[in-house]
């Protein structure tokens, strides 16, 4: 049960500052792409969907993500200075907006712990997609400051929260998240976020064979006919300092079936293209989904790769855009917006430099990896962490 065994912890290999430069082309008034409200990249996948980081700092340290061994109280988080701040982080999104996109994510890190975040998500919300729409804006959170800045959080405009929680047994949850953040009050964030109507909420729990898949039933039991969508995400060898271990994984298939042996469920359609997440629903007795009683869902990056219509761009903290989340470099977007780039950067500058990157694009890590083996253990990879850029 201890989750505090990291046998292959490895040193963190920082691959925060070696960002890539934009292409130089993008840049000559010949090859300017302008933003066309739709740009798809070399493997024919529109942009749709930006995750940006607010913050490197968490006040969990989730074994999984930011184990105490790497990230212990000497650890060199990024200075202030060198974060996007409110302004560039929008001028960057509407950017981003025009070509395309209608879904943002902000996360971290924990983008609650970000100062005045409110005041971001205000100018977010001002933003309008090509079609004139407010955009999907959203959060990740571990819920732990959520009780307390929900109602702002909505006042501000954002319009729903995901929220992680590995599991209702206190002493599980508290050796998870590894500060002995009790289930409480996460519990009692999610309650606050309903109330505020930062809803459909989702819950998200990262299952670790041996550590919380005990759990999976309980918390199903414990969400079914609340609203909120548990999803259960297999354990991911993000980064470089997890300690990865495919046998702690427990592949989505093996979920379903284990709940399925108390808790029927029958397949639901994908409700968007891209989505992230196989959709199950509660069936009733007649073997229909009953949609009093809701749904789960199971996001399947290790055994099942969805690459194939990955319409996501990740904004790390200090203005990297990385292409995927296994990627081992981002391409540097802040010194365009800090003016210490090509000279004078305007904003149809950033949007041709979006835009040729996201063309050239060509990522697709879990489909290779699950062409030679799902299971394949790759851990020892230079990638990003998960913290830095988002989940
Ligand atoms: N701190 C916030 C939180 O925990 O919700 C936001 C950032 S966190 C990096 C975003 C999501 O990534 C969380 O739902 C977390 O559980 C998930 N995550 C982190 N490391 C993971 C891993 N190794 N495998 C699968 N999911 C992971
Ligand atoms: Fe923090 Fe979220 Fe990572 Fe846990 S998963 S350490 S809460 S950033
Ligand atoms: Fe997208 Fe990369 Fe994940 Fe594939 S591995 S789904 S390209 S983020």
């Amino acid at each position: 049960m201890a989750d505090k065994v990291h046998p292959k912890v490895v040193p963190l290999v920082d691959q925060r500052s070696a960002a890539l430069a934009p292409p130089f082309r993008a840049f000559d008034p010949a090859y300017r792409v302008a933003p066309a409200g739709t740009i798809a990249d070399s493997l024919h996948r529109p942009l749709r969907d930006l995750r940006i980081s607010v913050t490197d700092r968490c006040n969990f340290r989730c074994s999984y993500c930011m184990p105490k061994e790497v990230f212990h109280k000497d650890y060199p988080y990024l200075p202030h200075a060198d974060l996007l701040n409110f302004e560039e982080i929008t001028r960057i999104a509407r950017q981003f907006v025009a070509h395309g996109v209608q879904k943002i994510r902000l996360t971290g890190g924990e983008p609650l712990l970000r100062k005045n975040i409110e005041v971001l998500i205000e100018q977010l919300a001002g933003l309008r997609t090509v079609q004139g729409q407010p955009l999907d804006l959203t959060l990740t959170t571990n819920g732990s400051l959520l009780a307390r800045k929900a109602h702002t959080l909505k006042a501000a405009g954002l319009q729903r929260v995901t929220v992680s929680l590995d599991g209702l047994d206190d002493a599980v949850f508290r050796r998870m998240n590894d500060v002995d953040f009790p289930v409480h009050e996460v519990l009692q964030g999610i309650e606050a976020a309903k109330q505020a109507g930062l809803g459909p909420i989702k819950v998200n729990m990262v299952v670790k064979r041996g550590t919380n898949d005990h759990e999976l039933i309980p918390m199903a039991r414990h969400f079914k006919g609340s609203g909120v969508v548990l999803r259960f995400i297999e354990y991911m060898d993000v980064g470089a300092t997890n300690g990865w271990r495919l046998n702690e994984v427990l592949p989505s298939r093996e979920v379903i079936a284990r709940l399925q042996q108390e808790l029927p469920l029958i397949p639901l359609e994908a409700s968007m293209p891209g989505e992230t997440a196989q959709r199950w629903g509660y069936a009733d007795a007649d073997g229909r989904h009953d949609a009093h009683a809701g749904e789960i869902g199971v996001i399947s990056s290790v055994t099942q790769a969805f690459c194939g219509d990955c319409n996501r761009a990740r904004l790390s903290t200090e203005g990297q855009l990385y292409l995927c989340l296994f990627a081992s470099q981002g391409y540097d977007l802040r010194s365009l917006v800090r003016g210490n780039g090509p000279a004078d950067a305007t904003d149809a500058d950033l949007a041709s430099a979006i835009g040729h990157i996201w063309q050239g694009r060509t990522d697709r890590y879990s489909e290779l990896r699950s062409a030679q083996d799902p299971m394949a253990d790759v851990s020892t990879g230079r990638r990003v962490e998960m913290s830095y850029i988002g989940g």
